[in-house]
């Protein structure tokens, strides 16, 4: 089995302690799965703007580094925030009151940051300190995490700044507490037909059933790499984004992009490219470049149809923890 197969059973999120309702009284009959532990998520929107550009670096690097982000005076996105609380129900079959919850979430987050500059609303962003760092996807969901904590459970948070980019934070304690994941998806239309080459027609369709036909089928494939990585305290970032997206274009988009995959991709001449497959080899072709990079593959998600997707780990996982609910919010987004 290569590494990136390493992956362990689901764990159960830790339970975090009760939050709520300390002073509700107990039931006086029925239980209402009190005591019993449960994930909650909350989504969330907000708009606002941000600028890339360090007052220590020329305008030439803050161009070389970040790109149009640099251009003053900034531009802006549409952020989704999905918050993941964990904790044991109460007496009246709840983790929290989402009423509490929500307000809790527009008063720490949505208030301060909603038709905000980012670069001017928390300490944590002023560049003019040294401890500043620029607002990026992955620095503004630890700093909301860092402000949720404190009246919410948390098990997770993960930020949406497109529906192509997202950072995930989990709570803590984490070993690093800067630590943070970002996730890019990309696409690729490709053909592939399910056969193993010692086994008979009838034999593979047997297994395969329609993957089997002998002439392929094809799939518009979405890739979802994810890298963790500590936050640069200055940049705010686990690695460079534009490093990261042209590696996944380099070694898998462009090579795998309109082909036919059993006969054009070397690897699956002898490896049936099952999406199973097809995710391990894109985690054992991006962890070594990743790596390079300065951040860690953490995991490779490939969907190949709306019905199902496969899922590799290249590292330990830590993301499993993740709960469902907060998966389809975010695709729901
Ligand atoms: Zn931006
Ligand atoms: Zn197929």
């Amino acid at each position: 089995m290569t590494p990136s197969g390493l992956t362990a059973p689901l764990q159960v999120p830790p339970v975090a302690p009760q939050a709520a309702h300390p002073d509700t009284p107990l039931p006086t009959s029925g239980a209402h799965g009190r005591g019993r532990p449960c994930v909650i998520t909350r989504r969330a929107v907000f708009s606002a703007s941000h600028l890339y550009r360090l007052p220590e670096l020329s305008e030439a690097e803050n161009q070389r580094r970040f790109g149009l982000c640099s251009l003053p005076p900034g531009h802006g996105h549409n952020y989704e925030l999905i918050v993941a609380m964990a904790g044991p129900l109460d007496a009246d079959g709840m983790v929290l009151n989402l009423s509490d919850v929500k307000h809790a979430i527009r008063r720490e987050v949505i208030a301060p940051l909603d038709f905000r500059f980012l670069n001017e609303v928390w300490p944590e962003f002023d560049l003019s300190r040294p401890q500043g760092r620029l607002p990026t996807t992955e620095a503004l969901v630890l700093a909301i995490r860092d402000r949720l904590a404190p009246h919410l459970p948390l098990v997770s948070l993960r930020l949406h700044e497109q529906p192509s980019l997202w950072a995930d934070v989990l709570a803590g304690p984490t070993p690093d507490p800067m630590e943070a994941f970002l996730s890019i998806r990309t696409h690729f239309a490709a053909a592939h037909r399910l056969a193993r080459e010692e086994l008979s027609q009838a034999e593979n369709e047997a297994i395969y059933g329609k993957c089997a036909r002998p002439h392929g089928h094809g799939h518009n494939y979405l890739v979802d790499v994810t890298v963790r990585g500590s936050i640069d305290p200055r940049t705010g970032m686990v690695c460079d984004l534009a490093v990261l997206q042209k590696l996944v274009d380099d070694l898998v988009v462009e090579p795998f992009d309109h082909t036919f995959l059993n006969k054009d991709v070397p690897h699956f001449a002898t490896t049936v490219p099952t999406a199973e497959n097809i995710a391990l080899h894109i985690a054992d072709l991006l962890r070594e470049p990743i790596a390079a990079s300065g951040a860690h593959l953490h995991r490779v998600r490939l969907q190949e149809s709306p019905n199902n997707a496969a899922e590799v780990f290249a590292e330990a996982p830590r993301l499993d923890i993740l709960p469902d609910a907060l998966l389809a919010a975010a695709a729901a987004g």
